[in-house]
């Protein structure tokens, strides 16, 4: 009996001990409701695992990181451009197939808008070659264009695109005196500086015509002269579907391609892209191509 009661006493105790537990314990949300220290030990194992985890990410991430710096600082210098072919050229010997893009005689607006768009859907970017006429005739702003023009470089420039000086007027350079030569190029350098801040550093010719004046003046402002390896007929063809054929099937590694702030152009873009994509070509940023390294 005595063993009875000693269990019954033990019993009773431990009901008691669990009612005031009851009581006084939080209510746990259903899931805990089984063995909670294994409960605990388990968050404690899913927080470490946690940690590890994001340790591991912020690991693995700061590889890809240094990976894409060092791809990025690499193609950063190693490009420069050919002075007789205009092709661009890798410095250190690569597989990897390039192209740069260029636009000529814009800003426009609405073309030069779209263009952009398609740019920035292949994280492209381009030299613009720009017009002082699309500001105003005769180194004077046009009330309803110079806002327009404004407007639009500062866009290309937001975007990360390099501005490059296509003269005032686009006429023919050899039918120039030094000093409309001199105007065409600078009066056109001043207005670009006075909009974005920044002085062109390439310089396209209108019909790809130099004169011994203009590389005079392209010495004095240090600028560069550029013209191209692929025409995209842009100018000739009506059709954006043309556009595409002629530019893809006359493409090569390291070209130069001329294109125009156009409609054409910029209704044909997207598949011009998608194919050079899909050829692996890498689409060369300006700002990677180095300047003193022209060859
Ligand atoms: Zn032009």
């Amino acid at each position: 009996m005595k063993k009875h009661l000693l269990l019954f006493i033990l019993l009773f105790t431990l009901f008691l001990s669990a009612c005031s537990n009851n009581t006084t314990a939080p209510v746990q949300p259903k899931e805990n409701e089984n063995s909670t220290v294994e409960t605990d030990k388990g968050q404690i194992n899913e927080q470490t695992n946690q940690v590890t985890e994001e340790e591991n990410n912020q690991a693995s991430n700061q590889g890809k990181d240094q990976e894409v710096n060092q791809q990025t600082q690499t193609d950063q210098n190693v490009y420069v451009v050919n002075p007789k072919t205009f092709k661009i050229q890798a410095k250190k010997p690569t597989e990897q197939k390039i192209v740069l893009l260029t636009f000529d005689d814009g800003p426009v607006g609405d073309n030069t808008i779209e263009i952009l768009n398609v740019l920035d859907k292949y994280n492209a970017k381009a030299i613009w070659f720009i017009n002082g006429f699309n500001y105003g005739y005769n180194y004077q702003p046009s009330p309803k264009k110079a806002e327009k023009f404004k407007n639009n470089l500062l866009e290309i420039q937001k975007r990360g695109h390099l501005i490059g000086n296509h003269t005032w007027e686009h006429n023919n350079l050899r039918n120039l005196t030094p000093e409309q030569t001199r105007n065409e190029i600078v009066k056109l350098n001043d207005l670009i500086v006075s909009i974005t801040g920044e002085k062109p550093q390439y310089f396209r010719a209108p019909f790809g015509i130099y004169s011994e004046e203009t590389y005079k003046v392209l010495k004095e402002e240090k600028m560069q002269p550029m013209n191209w390896s692929v025409g995209s007929l842009d100018w000739e063809l009506k059709n954006p579907e043309d556009v595409v054929k002629q530019t893809v099937s006359t493409i090569h590694d390291g070209a130069n391609i001329l294109m125009h702030d156009k409609e054409v152009t910029a209704k044909a873009l997207d598949q011009i892209l998608i194919k050079l994509e899909q050829e692996n070509y890498k689409f060369v940023l300006p700002n990677q191509v180095d300047l003193n390294g022209l060859e």
